[in-house]
């Protein structure tokens, strides 16, 4: 369908963060699940985005199949939210700073809550919920002043990827992930 995947494990992504971090270059972890696949058509400027990322990550046993029956190469599903699990692992490994974009202002601040006690050692350098009254300048000022070395954007598909491909080039961060509904889920 026109929309770049790659053939990467977690064991691969979480190799090259700490070289992405070295470098400063920015390393854009996005989901290629079937709704980005059937929809993103509709979004030229999600599939740029996506052409110019530098890890588009097998997100569905669906892409892992059509893989499979193209003869391409593709063996190992590489879920979003288990990958975010394992960057907040690393972050809590390497005390790095974190910053969450989205998700309801509850639901972000119970993740949050969660994620403080089950990772204690990474730095929390900020939040903003999916619907502030912020403006898109505010929130990246605010980013920017939190000095970040992850960005997670959960406003759920095409928002985040929407966001994320006008606003990457603005943000100082080292790390890049568009996580759809993950703070749902870390929020308990
Ligand atoms: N979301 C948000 N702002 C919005 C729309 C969605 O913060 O304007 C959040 C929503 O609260 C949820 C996450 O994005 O935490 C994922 O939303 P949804 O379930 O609609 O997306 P999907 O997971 O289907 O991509």
């Amino acid at each position: 369908m026109g929309i770049p995947v790659d053939r990467i494990t977690y064991a691969d992504i979480l190799e090259d963060v700490p070289n992405y971090c070295k470098s400063g270059e920015k390393m854009t972890v996005i989901s290629v699940n079937p709704q980005i696949v059937v929809e993103g058509q509709n979004y030229p400027e999600i599939i740029k985005f996506i052409e110019n990322s530098t890890h588009r990550i097998p997100d569905g046993i669906g892409i892992v199949m059509v893989s499979k029956i193209l003869g391409g190469k593709i063996r190992e599903r590489v879920a979003g939210f288990d990958l975010m699990v394992k960057f907040l692992e690393y972050a809590n490994e390497h005390h790095q700073r974190v910053f969450f974009y989205g998700a309801k202002p509850d639901v972000l601040n119970d993740a949050i809550k969660n994620i403080r006690k089950e990772y204690p050692h990474l730095i929390v350098t900020g939040k903003i919920d999916g619907y502030t009254k912020l403006t898109e300048e505010q929130i990246i000022e605010k980013i920017n002043a939190a000095q970040t070395d992850f960005l997670f954007v959960a406003l759920g598909f095409p928002k985040q990827e929407q966001w994320l491909s006008k606003n990457v080039e603005k943000v100082q961060a080292n790390v890049f992930q568009d996580v759809g509904g993950s703070f749902d889920v870390l929020s308990g």
